[in-house]
């Protein structure tokens, strides 16, 4: 039983690196179901060695082996994530047909869990937020040149030390690139840009139009497009499609948020993606610097909500 790989972790007991890129399913044991997408399930599991805590995500897909190639080897590069704002994705594995990727565990969930709890989220903690998002988004695409292409709440994880990252980046695209699978995992349209939609050419920017939904999502508390039949919803997806490339973009409504909010989301969901700011450029923007001196303790405010789904201390 005992491998080469055990023994290097026997000496090095403490933490486990991306670097070590030597773990093995069988290292690992399953804690709990902590989440469910679109393609697969996310379960809490603990590094037999180590007693460390790691998100093992499973996505199932039955495919032959040279889709699976090319998969492993885009999924490798991100494995190699220099930046707190984004989730390390520490290994992944292919196992009786399906992807499995042993990510960073963030114990306060995504954002769309936090959401459920709170309704809404005032604008300082917003800012906050916001801030390393758009870190992790400028580490994204001027540090890797990778477009997310599936930005939304539940791609953005928390936990109880206030740290917000993105996950899910780069997975969108290489399961949608891989010929066959597109269709199937297409998530949500709800965040796509309109050049997106519209089959266009688009860029970093397409990140940033949805990033711009995500906050007005968060400060309003519901998703800035309405369906025309009012309660009814939208009667198909097309209809939603239709709406974001032909509709004017939403914005903030002014008597309920600062000048300052209502600008960069303004700045972030321009149709017209050549007039939207970079993730760099918004760093800047009146409403992430006009806290500055303020001391935010989103640690405090992601734990006030709730108990947190569970903190390594509590296990
Ligand atoms: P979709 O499949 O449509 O993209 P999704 O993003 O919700 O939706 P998953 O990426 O499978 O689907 O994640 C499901 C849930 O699992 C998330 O909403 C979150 O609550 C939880 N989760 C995912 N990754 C982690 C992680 N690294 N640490 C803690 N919780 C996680
Ligand atoms: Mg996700």
């Amino acid at each position: 039983m005992k491998g080469p790989n055990y023994m290097t972790l026997d000496r090095k007991p403490s933490v486990i690196q991306p670097s070590d890129n030597q773990l093995s399913l069988a290292d690992f044991e399953a804690v709990k179901v902590i989440g469910k997408g679109n393609g697969g399930i996310v379960r809490l599991v603990q590094h037999k060695w180590t007693g460390q805590f790691f998100a093992l995500k499973v996505i199932q897909m039955n495919i032959d082996e040279s889709m699976r190639k090319h998969i492993a080897q885009e999924l490798r590069i991100n494995q190699s994530s220099q930046c707190p704002h984004v989730v390390v994705c520490y290994q992944s594995f292919f196992d009786n047909g399906a992807i499995s990727i042993i990510l960073e565990y963030m114990d306060g969930g995504s954002l769309a869990d936090f959401l459920k709890k709170v309704k809404t989220i005032p604008e300082r903690y917003l800012a906050a937020i916001c801030k390393q998002v758009l870190q992790g988004l400028w580490y994204l695409h001027h540090e890797k040149h990778i477009i997310h292409r599936d930005l939304k709440p539940s791609n953005l994880l928390v936990n109880h030390r206030g740290d917000v990252k993105i996950t899910d980046f780069g997975v969108s695209a290489v399961l949608a690139s891989t010929s066959g699978l597109a269709n199937t995992f297409v998530g949500t349209y709800n965040y796509m840009s309109p050049e997106r939609i519209s089959g266009g050419a688009y860029g970093y920017k397409s990140d940033i139009w949805s990033l711009g939904l995500v906050l007005l999502e968060c400060a309003t508390g519901h998703f800035p497009y309405t369906p025309p039949q009012g309660d009814e919803g939208w009667v198909n997806v097309y209809e939603l499609m239709e709406t974001i490339v032909d509709q004017p973009a939403p914005c903030a409504p002014p008597d309920q948020f600062s000048p300052q909010f209502c600008s960069f989301i303004s700045v972030c969901v321009q149709k017209d993606q050549k007039d939207r700011l970079s993730a760099n450029e918004l760093m800047s923007h009146p409403f992430i610097t006009m806290y500055n001196d303020q001391d935010i303790d989103l640690g405090s405010y992601f734990t006030s909500a709730g108990p947190p789904l569970a903190t390594l201390s509590e296990l």
